[in-house]
């Protein structure tokens, strides 16, 4: 489960309502059961629940499981695309180590009405069900020309080109780096002006994820995967 307070050993671990209710309605855990809480900073703890309230539960954390630590140093920069696209592509890149998802608005975006919470609530649960001891970060949407001009140069970006690209793994390897940034763009793509600026930045590296155009999401995973295989650990 993931909590906000500081773990140490015998701290109070105090869980959000909607958790309470879950581990005591839905999961049927009463005082005394145990349970592994993370915080993103103090690793897994083992946790008892030491007393069950009408206002939540509190939990006791007894102590360390497992050490802290964080995935690869990857994000994932993706267009704002359709509420499913979006969703499912924040669920893929926490179960694969994003340790932040940036939303792009590109020229090429639809606006659209987004919940940062519940993509935040989307985060938070699938790093519990992957095990991870931290949750990535969501980011509001920034346009690209933005994200781009305010670049950090020591993290390499994966520029994801479907008009193009080089294969990703050998070009990723041949980029080296450890931290990194993947790029994926909207439904219609980036338009020939974002290309070409992607294409002659010093820090990027233009991939192809294959000859097929993927969906936005699928394109998500296929580059944190290819990532992982050539770069992450
Ligand atoms: N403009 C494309 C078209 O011709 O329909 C669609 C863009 S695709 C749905 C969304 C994004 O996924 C692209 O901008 C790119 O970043 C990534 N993508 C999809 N297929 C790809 C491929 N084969 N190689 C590299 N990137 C790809």
């Amino acid at each position: 489960l993931h909590v906000t307070t500081d773990l140490s050993p015998g701290a109070a671990a105090a869980p959000t309502l909607d958790q309470s209710r879950y581990l005591t309605q839905v999961m049927r855990l009463k005082a005394g059961d145990e349970l592994l809480v993370f915080n993103g900073r103090d690793g897994e703890w083992r946790a008892t629940i030491a007393e069950v309230l009408k206002k939540g539960v509190i939990l006791r954390a007894e102590a360390q499981v497992r050490a802290q630590i964080n995935p690869p140093d990857v994000h994932l920069l993706i267009a704002t695309v359709k509420k499913s696209a979006l969703e499912f592509a924040v669920e893929k890149a926490t179960e694969l180590g994003a340790a932040r998802i940036s939303l792009v608005t590109t020229q090429r975006t639809q606006a659209q009405h987004l919940r940062l919470d519940r993509l935040d609530a989307i985060a938070e649960e699938s790093a519990e069900q992957t095990g991870r001891l931290d949750v990535p970060l969501v980011d509001a949407p920034r346009k690209l020309d933005a994200i781009l001009d305010g670049w950090d140069a020591s993290r390499r970006l994966m520029f994801c080109d479907e008009t193009g690209g080089a294969p990703a793994i050998p070009a990723l390897q041949a980029a080296g780096g450890s931290s990194w940034a993947i790029l994926i763009g909207p439904e219609g793509g980036f338009s020939p002006e974002e290309g070409e600026r992607l294409r002659s930045l010093p820090f990027a590296t233009s991939v192809s994820l294959g000859p097929r155009i993927l969906r936005a999401d699928t394109a998500a995973t296929t580059a944190l995967t290819l990532w992982q295989a050539a770069i992450g650990d």
